[in-house]
């Protein structure tokens, strides 16, 4: 059955896909959130073999050849041009893909930050459900976030929401890729974790999990890492209240529970810069249904857009 055929039947559907730094998540998504046919694979990473890739999963995905797409991408997405300007370890910059797949025949396709996409989710049918200012942070190797604002999401120039880049240590903190010293990716991130397990001469891999389960037990030096790892978090999300006042700040990626659970440890700093905060709900597949949200959204307004012509 094809896109056009369940249209018929009063559903409307997108694809979404979500392109991690490691995985690629992809799935026909209804206006409810819902997901059908998904497909769950390692990302290519080069730049002929993805563009190959997402077109042929846009092509399983909808055999109408003319369904609205969304796809949320690491690394920074200029959501004016619809191009991602860096993807991290994806060779993908400037990659033309909305005209790979049939933009310019008048096909939907829109492209965002995977954070911007989850919140999308989160705010629709997750964690933020109700809630009109939201600010996201994903915890996993990285750190990355989105800003909703009014119940839309803060696009600024090009890239608001590079929320992993809040400094919390102004001096002596550690390089980060942005260049910049003492970003809270470089305190608070996976990859700052593990660095912390093995400064503390914990085993090596110790997984968050873990470290939150021997704190609950009293571990003395599990409490010290969770400290240190979740400190600055909380720097960050008060500077963020500071900066923008949300009504629900979430904590999702693949880290995002056990860093909701980890604040536990890291008391606030200032009764001025207190909102609710939240683990997010919908884990993995939160950007594979915000991006097809995103794009049946995009896909309304340009059909209101025509009806009005
Ligand atoms: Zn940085």
């Amino acid at each position: 059955m094809n896109l056009i055929a369940r249209k018929a039947e009063g559903r409307r559907q997108a694809v979404g896909i979500d392109v991690g730094g490691t995985n690629l998540r992809a799935a026909l998504i209804d206006e409810d959130g819902r997901i059908s046919t998904p497909i769950y694979e390692r990302v290519i990473t080069d730049r002929q073999g993805f563009a190959q890739r997402i077109e042929t999963i846009v092509g399983l995905l909808d055999q109408s050849s003319s369904g609205p797409v969304g796809i949320g991408l690491p690394g920074r997405v200029d959501v004016q041009r619809n191009r991602a300007v860096s993807a991290g370890y994806l060779d993908i910059a400037e990659l033309p893909i909305p005209e790979l797949l049939g933009g310019e025949m008048g096909r939907v396709v829109r492209l965002d930050n995977d954070a911007a996409m989850a919140l999308r989710a989160e705010m629709a049918i997750g964690a933020a459900q109700g809630f009109s200012n939201v600010v996201l942070l994903t915890i996993g190797t990285g750190i990355g976030g989105a800003c909703a604002m009014g119940g839309k999401p803060v696009q600024g120039h090009s890239f608001a929401g590079q929320l992993g880049h809040i400094t919390v240590h102004a001096t002596g903190g550690a390089l980060c890729k942005c260049g910049r010293y003492g970003c809270v990716e470089t305190t608070s991130s996976g990859s700052a974790l593990g660095r912390l397990v093995r400064e503390a001469g914990l085993p090596e891999g110790m997984r968050a999990a873990e470290l939150l389960q021997r704190g609950r037990a009293g571990d003395a030096l599990a409490l010290t890492v969770l400290r240190q790892w979740a400190g600055p978090l909380r720097c960050a999300i008060e500077t963020l209240i500071a900066a923008i006042d949300p009504d629900l700040i979430v904590l999702g990626g693949g880290l995002g529970a056990e860093a909701f659970a980890a604040l536990d440890y890291a008391p606030f700093n200032s009764e001025w810069f207190q909102r609710p905060i939240r683990a997010a709900i919908l884990g993995d597949d939160a950007g594979m249904i915000g991006a097809g949200l995103c794009a049946l959204a995009f896909a309304a307004t340009q059909v209101g857009e025509a009806a009005a012509c």
